[in-house]
């Protein structure tokens, strides 16, 4: 028998999620496969995230796609309900502090011009009122901070639950199984191959391998720029209590620290090499990240890490922005990948967009034709300057 689907998305994480969900809700009748090769999730990224929402970003399609997925945020526990069922992803809007220097004022002056011609707003606060806001930072040498009280985290794990349990239910079929290569013949794509030597068919093939979807697609000569790239998380007690619920924090050198009920989880993005590891550096918090985090706040003076993880980006080396569309010389191919940090946050924007273009050959609700896999060769890159 021949085994054959209309769509076969590689990779069950997030996006593949977000991508079936949205084309059976916008209606498509096709039959969808998708191809996941680690059942328990243990190394995808999507459970391994921080799970941050905001709608800073100084690109329009970014902040556009990040008041989309506000919104579908806000409403994921009905929209995902089963049979009454609420699917609970504990999102908290603690907001998104972002402290300011010399340096990072103006950068910050001019992506919220672009965020409020977008009807994005945030507060600006000088070096007195950041104080009144947060009395125990240190903000000698601070401008000030930019304050988005929207924005906050959700539990990733429980959102790639809601989009699995809720794809599923709607008829896309989920196979675990881990995918050789995609098969292709004179630049259109054919199928996939299974590491077991199954062949599946499928005229259309959507890469949806988060770390793994440059390699994925190197087996069909398509170079994609997409790497691992691992994160550490550190979570730490402080003997110093906080007097507020800590906000996503963000300090001008990139160091970034928020509350997570108890505990302060804390990261920050160190230069290391492209691979898929997986391991947490305790010498890195205590060599690096601790000296910031006391310069910043006596109350990180004493503390003590019980616990943290590594993840990995799909991260985009080129421009650090998702890319999502089909390769323009092979037929049926299509991506959606790249997000280098910030995929969570735009997975069901990202996912609603490559339905359109699948189902209508264009997108409709968003235009993000500019994150096409085509800007690498034309050159015409998206240049965000608020990607952490
Ligand atoms: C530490 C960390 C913190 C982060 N924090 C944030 C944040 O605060 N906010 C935010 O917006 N984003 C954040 N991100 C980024 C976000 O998690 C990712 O961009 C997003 O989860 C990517 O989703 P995905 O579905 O593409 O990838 P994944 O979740 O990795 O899913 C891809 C899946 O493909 C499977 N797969 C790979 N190859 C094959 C194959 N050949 N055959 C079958 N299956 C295959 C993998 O097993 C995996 O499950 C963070 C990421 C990390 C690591």
């Amino acid at each position: 028998m021949t085994k054959k689907f209309d769509v076969i998305i590689v990779g069950g994480g997030i996006m593949a999620g977000s991508l079936a969900y949205n084309l059976m809700k916008d209606g498509y009748t096709g039959s969808i496969g998708i191809f996941e090769k680690d059942r328990a999730y243990e190394y995808s990224s999507t459970p391994r995230s921080e799970g941050g929402i905001r709608q800073t970003f100084s690109t329009e399609v970014n902040i556009k796609m990040s008041q989309y997925s506000y919104r579908v945020y806000k409403n994921f526990e009905e929209e995902m309900a089963i049979d009454g069922e609420p699917c609970h992803i504990d999102f908290r809007q603690d907001g998104y502090l972002y402290l300011l220097n010399d340096r990072t004022l103006p950068i910050f002056k001019d992506i919220m011009k672009i965020q409020e011609s977008l009807g994005v707003q945030a507060n600006l606060m000088d070096q007195r009122e950041t104080k009144d806001f947060f009395p125990e930072l240190n903000v000698e040498d601070l401008t000030g901070a930019v304050f988005d009280p929207d924005a906050g985290n959700a539990d990733p794990y429980s959102v790639l639950q809601g989009y699995i349990k809720k794809a599923r239910q709607m008829g896309v079929t989920f196979i675990y199984e881990e995918v050789d290569t995609i098969v292709t013949e004179q630049q259109k794509v054919k199928g996939v191959i299974t590491k077991n030597g199954e062949m599946y068919h499928a005229p259309i093939v959507v890469n949806a391998a988060g770390p793994w979807s440059g390699e994925l697609s190197k087996k069909i000569d398509i170079d994609i720029p997409v790497q691992p790239l691992r994160r550490q998380l550190f979570s730490i007690d402080t003997t110093m209590k906080f007097q507020n619920t800590i906000p996503f924090t963000f300090d001008p050198t990139g160091l970034h620290f928020r509350g997570e009920r108890s505990k302060i989880v804390v990261g920050w993005a160190n230069d290391v090499p492209f691979g898929y590891d997986f391991r947490l550096e305790k010498s890195f918090f205590e060599e690096e990240i601790w000296p910031v985090l006391a310069h910043r706040s006596l109350n990180f003076e004493q503390l003590k890490v019980d616990g943290g993880w590594a993840g990995l980006y799909d991260y985009n080396p080129v421009d650090h922005n998702a890319i999502i569309g089909g390769h323009p010389s092979m037929a049926g191919y299509y991506v959606i990948s790249g997000f280098s940090g910030h995929g969570f946050q735009h997975a069901p924007a990202a996912g609603k967009g490559l339905s359109e273009l699948i189902r209508l050959g264009k997108f409709e609700t968003i235009d993000m034709s500019a994150l096409s896999v085509e800007r690498f060769a034309t050159k015409n890159l998206v240049l965000e300057t608020a990607v952490f």
